[in-house]
């Protein structure tokens, strides 16, 4: 019997809320909803979903504070969806653990790569992704994670410790986006506002190494003022 995902969609707007339903239901998801804060986080104990999409704006609490109440209970991908498009309210969203952000008007099919994006992150993180999968493999970029090798179209190319860490990071998340601090704590251990222009300093360093046109980059997305995004298949 196969399994169905299931996901929780905690929405206050009741035709949006229907609408991301019926969709996900067509994609074959199985799918669960609420309108309130407080009763999502009873969910997430007792039914257990795979995928949370969580609007901020709720009638009893705000959606930070369901994130930060049930981050550290659940492997859930949260995905944020929200009328709030200032690049603080999702880089607090994205610290407090949410795993994606998608801002209101939304489309359909985005919201659903995102959650495709989320099931895929999960199933790889939690199967030890390093013991599964040996070679990543994006496009024209491959990562051979045990002879710690990178090439593009082919070619070999040289990149730094720093600059290894930081790519090899981003594929164990690709799709999907990386706040400046999510990714500097991982690569240095812990985090210091300057430490965001360093990681500048190193992005355009390996995208001049993989980008065709680091101008113009088809892996690795800024997230202007957020952070980074290498790209889903
Ligand atoms: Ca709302």
């Amino acid at each position: 019997m196969e399994i169905k995902p299931l996901i929780l969609v905690v929405e206050d707007d009741n035709p949006i809320n229907k609408f991301i339903k019926v969709s996900l239901e067509a994609q074959n998801y199985k799918c669960i909803e609420t309108n309130l804060g407080s009763n999502a986080i009873s969910l997430v104990y007792s039914a257990n979903p795979d995928i949370i999409i969580l609007d901020l704006g709720l009638p009893d609490m705000d959606g930070i504070d369901v994130i930060k109440q049930i981050r550290e209970n659940t492997k859930a991908k949260i995905i944020v969806v929200s009328a709030r498009g200032r690049e603080r309210d999702k880089v607090e969203a994205l610290d407090m653990g949410a795993d994606d952000y998608l801002t209101k008007p939304f489309s359909i099919s985005e919201l659903l790569a995102r959650v495709r994006v989320g099931l895929r992150n999960m199933n790889t993180v939690n199967n030890n992704f390093f013991e599964e999968q040996s070679v990543f493999k994006l496009r024209d970029l491959e990562i051979d994670y045990e002879k710690r090798k990178v090439s593009v179209r082919g070619e070999n190319i040289h990149l730094t410790p720093i600059e290894y860490k930081i790519i090899v990071l981003m594929s164990k998340y690709s799709g999907r986006v990386l706040t400046h601090k999510f990714i500097i704590k991982e690569i240095w251990g812990s985090y210091l506002e300057n430490e965001t222009q360093s990681l500048r300093v190193f992005m355009a360093s390996i995208r001049r190494k993989i980008e065709k046109d680091p101008a113009q980059p088809e892996y690795i997305i800024t997230e202007m003022g957020i952070g980074y995004r290498l790209v889903d298949e």
